[in-house]
């Protein structure tokens, strides 16, 4: 999805509203995450002298592995965009290295869209507030079940219990030797 700025590259000064959905194509750069099209997009195009200035807002829905247990976790958020673009050709506008070159008359806010988004993506995700998590030793999720792991194996806990068992009258069985 482009936005087509045609209407307003003859005179500064003037802008376009633009709203619609963009599908975004995105492989995650080698993350678990990834945008699920398509996005929501509201935003303001105005020709400045720094060039097409890109201002609004972008919302749609994520997917993370979960901090704890890698299960995949969908999330919805809504971002502030903004980015400035000029054109490949023509037209003389100042600071434009900074900014995004488009072609054509046709600006592609999907990167400015997946730049947001990756700065202010949360910092945590989990699937549940009390998620589990992965046992650290033999990785089963233990949300599903607990794993053979979590039974003591090393011999001083095993005489810890013993002891336990004593204090507390002993098992059925003990007593009865
Ligand atoms: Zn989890
Ligand atoms: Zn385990």
């Amino acid at each position: 999805m482009f936005i087509d700025i045609s209407s307003i590259k003859e005179g500064k000064g003037q802008s376009l509203v633009f709203e619609g959905e963009i599908s975004l194509a995105w492989d995650g750069e080698n993350t678990d995450i990834e945008l699920i099209s398509p996005w929501d997009i509201h935003a303001e195009v105005t020709h400045t002298d720094v060039g097409y200035m890109l201002v609004g807002k972008a919302a749609g829905e994520y997917r993370v592995p979960c901090d704890r247990c890698l299960k995949a976790v969908y999330s919805r958020m809504e971002i502030e965009i903004a980015d400035c673009f000029v054109p490949k050709v023509g037209g003389s506008y100042q600071g434009e290295e900074e900014c995004k070159v488009f072609d054509k008359d046709l600006i592609d806010p999907s990167e400015t869209i997946i730049e947001s988004f990756l700065l202010q993506l949360p910092m945590k995700h989990l699937c549940a507030p009390n998620c589990a998590g992965l046992c650290p030793q033999c990785g089963q999720d233990l949300n599903t079940s607990p794993c053979q792991c979590e039974a003591p194996t090393d011999p001083r806990w095993e005489r810890l219990n013993q002891l336990k068992d004593t204090e507390g009258g002993g098992r059925s069985g003990q007593s009865y030797k």
